[in-house]
């Protein structure tokens, strides 16, 4: 009925950190786009394996690497923006972390968008996962003048953060540093978490007594209480205990009625806010950095009314693009198996049948020449897809 939700347990000290057949396990977590790739590829080199996750074809990318003869295992985990089971990718992530309880979250952070990034490190840390911050891109946060107080903001969130560049390479030697030393002193970083006001505060208590009654595990019940409040629909699926579903009514029914709110946007609404008071006096950017490209291209790429016709423009120029751009070599292709079928057809006599000739012309050439002729619309349109993706528009016009 309850299938528990296990937090990361404390390391015993007796035993050592890590050996070569049981490396520390590191993820890589992070909002798509943050460099989460780059510094996988710059931290494990060609030590890679690839596959899928069990189940779904999100890829699942592993490598090892060393940090002062301690081993490590990274893994990198799908780009997400939250850890509420909405999308795949989000599933598999959050499941990464809660059921193969990695030692150590790296969360990848990309520097000129800190407070939308860091949306994810709250939810990390309510998770309990024993996470390190990886402020990336730090070369172009240094290019436009940003600067961070590192120590005030790792006080805010109760874990370390290390400054990297996945262009450059600077800072990931001091990362690995980081996360070893967070795996052997785990219980002396606190994750903070944030306080959601008066009301939803009360649900999360009452709910978290109502699940605990129903069995769950004693340290997972306030981030339980939080994610069914949001409506997570994977935890709402699992979570099916009479009491359980007629609590949660409840408990939405009147955070509702006093604050006039869902209880989701308020959760988010918190979130933001802690992420803003945190970010205060923490972070000097100069007025042009404030509104990064990034944010220029987001405003206009996510934009609530202009998104939809722009996406639906792009997927249009895409596939005008995969035929006008297609037709010529399309054409060359047709032409030169029409060429050959003719030069092997012209080998038996004006008018003569055979099933030889035939199996040639109209079965092999023909054949292979009727497959080859939509290479250039895929390749078109697969040069297309993967510009899209590389840009960044494919995870913008997705959110
Ligand atoms: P992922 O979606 O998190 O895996 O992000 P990627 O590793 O694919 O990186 C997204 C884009 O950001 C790529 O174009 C990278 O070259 C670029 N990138 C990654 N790290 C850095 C960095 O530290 N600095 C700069 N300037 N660009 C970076
Ligand atoms: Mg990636």
């Amino acid at each position: 009925m309850i299938r528990d939700v296990k937090h990361c347990p404390p390391i015993e000290s007796d035993r050592p950190l890590a050996t070569s057949t049981q490396p520390l396990v590191v993820a890589l977590a992070g909002n798509p786009n943050s460099g989460k790739t780059t510094l996988f590829n710059r931290l494990t080199g060609a030590r890679q394996h690839v596959g899928n996750y069990p189940g779904v074809t999100v890829e699942r990318k592993e490598g090892a690497c060393h940090r002062g003869g301690v081993p490590l295992k990274i893994v990198d985990l799908p780009g997400t923006y939250s850890l509420t089971a909405f999308s795949v990718e989000e599933k598999v992530a959050r499941n990464f972390i809660v059921e193969d309880r990695p030692d150590v979250v790296v969360d990848i952070i990309d520097a000129t968008n800190l407070e939308r990034n860091l949306y994810l490190a709250v939810q990390l840390l309510e998770l309990g996962a024993p996470l390190v911050l990886a402020f990336n891109l730090c070369d172009a946060t240094q290019q436009s003048g940003i600067q961070f107080d590192l120590t005030k903001l790792s006080a805010s969130f109760g874990a370390p953060i290390v400054q990297t560049s996945g262009k450059t390479g600077d800072g990931l030697d001091v990362l690995l540093g980081a996360v070893v030393e967070r795996a052997r002193h785990r219980q002396e970083w606190s994750g903070k978490t944030v306080n959601y006001g008066p009301v939803v505060e009360r649900e999360i208590a009452s709910l978290g007594a109502v699940l605990a009654a129903a069995g769950a595990g004693q340290e997972a019940l306030r981030w339980l209480a939080i994610k069914l409040l949001e409506n997570d629909p994977d935890l709402i699926a699992r979570y099916t205990h009479p009491p359980v579903v007629e609590a949660l009514a409840q408990s939405r029914a009147r955070i509702e009625r006093e604050t006039g709110e869902e209880a989701s946007s308020l959760i988010a609404g918190a979130r933001y806010a802690f992420i803003a008071a945190a970010c205060q006096d923490t972070v000097q950017a100069p007025a042009a950095a404030r509104r990064t490209m990034s944010d220029r291209i987001d405003a206009v790429a996510t934009h609530r009314f202009f998104g939809l016709p722009l996406f639906l423009g792009v997927m249009y120029l895409v596939f005008q693009l995969t035929f006008t751009a297609s037709a010529a070599p399309m054409d060359w292709i047709e032409g030169c198996f029409g060429w050959l079928g003719g030069v092997v057809g012209a080998w038996w006599p004006e008018g003569a049948e055979s099933p030889l000739k035939s199996l040639l012309t109209d079965g092999l050439i023909a054949g292979v020449g009727g497959v080859l002729v939509f290479m250039p619309n895929i390749l078109c349109l697969f040069l297309a897809i993967a510009i899209l993706e590389d840009s960044g528009y494919m995870a913008r016009a997705a959110f």
